[in-house]
């Protein structure tokens, strides 16, 4: 569980702390589910460097929206960490839904674990403990045209994004929708780069700028850059 240390970054796009605490406290909080708000805080105890990287609650609950809106039963899960996002997944979808959970380590997810399990939702998730590309591939090879998936929410390794992109559009169906976290990378988009952050803030910053890039100008989606947690893109597949 080694790693850069993130607990000093504010994650929070929105300039104003007070109008965040508000949607917190107002819409956010008291709808968290409790096995959420248990696993948020395991991960903040086990995990404290790296805690940040669980989607922000009111990201989990604009996920939960839309999965449950577009009947969504067939996920897939790129860069599960310890899992607050697939929980949402999990506690959205319908009892026979199926998740595809990817991620290169178990070792976090597994600090989630005992929340799934408590929750009664772990028969839904297929965990495979790979890096992303090569078992997108591999879904690529096995996935039936008739029956592919309705949603996928991304949020691996940020230079694999256009891999994972390119895989995706062939695992997702028309009409379903593709999820890409992080895409103002905590606001530093907008700037030029910044000499007093570590220099991984600086590389993605230029990572997510490109994808970003070349994202706007894909006429095979169509998209919606939404400003909630550390910026999320969400895109139709239109072709
Ligand atoms: N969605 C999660 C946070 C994911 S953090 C949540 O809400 O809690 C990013 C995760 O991507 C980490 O767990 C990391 O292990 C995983 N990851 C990094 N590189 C990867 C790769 N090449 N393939 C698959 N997963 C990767
Ligand atoms: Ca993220």
């Amino acid at each position: 569980m080694e790693g850069n240390d993130l607990s000093s970054l504010e994650k929070c796009l929105l300039k104003s702390e007070a109008l965040h605490q508000y949607i917190l406290e107002t819409n956010v909080l008291p709808r968290e589910h409790e096995l959420l708000k248990k696993l948020r805080e395991e991960t903040k105890a086990r995990i404290p460097k790296r805690a940040l990287m669980n989607v922000p609650p009111e990201e989990g609950q604009l996920l939960a929206i839309i999965l449950k809106a577009m009947n969504a039963k067939r996920t897939i899960e790129v860069g599960v960490f310890t899992g607050y996002s697939l929980l949402v997944t999990a506690l959205a979808l319908p009892k026979d839904a199926k998740i595809t959970a990817i991620d290169i380590s178990r070792e976090c997810y597994e600090v989630g674990l005992p929340f799934i399990k408590e929750a009664g939702v772990e028969d839904k998730i297929n965990f495979i403990e790979s890096d992303a590309v090569p078992a997108l591939d591999k879904l690529v090879e096995e996935v039936n045209e008739d029956d592919l998936f309705d949603f996928a929410f991304v949020d691996a390794e940020k230079p694999r994004y256009w891999d994972y992109h390119e895989r995706l559009l062939k695992l997702v169906r028309v009409n379903g929708l593709i999820c890409y976290d992080n895409t103002l990378w905590l606001g530093t988009v907008a700037h030029p780069p910044q000499q007093d952050v570590p220099d991984f803030v600086n590389y993605v910053r230029e990572v997510v700028l490109k994808f970003s890039g070349k994202l706007a100008a894909d006429t095979r989606v169509e998209l919606s850059q939404v400003c909630i947690g550390d910026g999320l893109t969400i895109c139709r597949r239109i072709a």
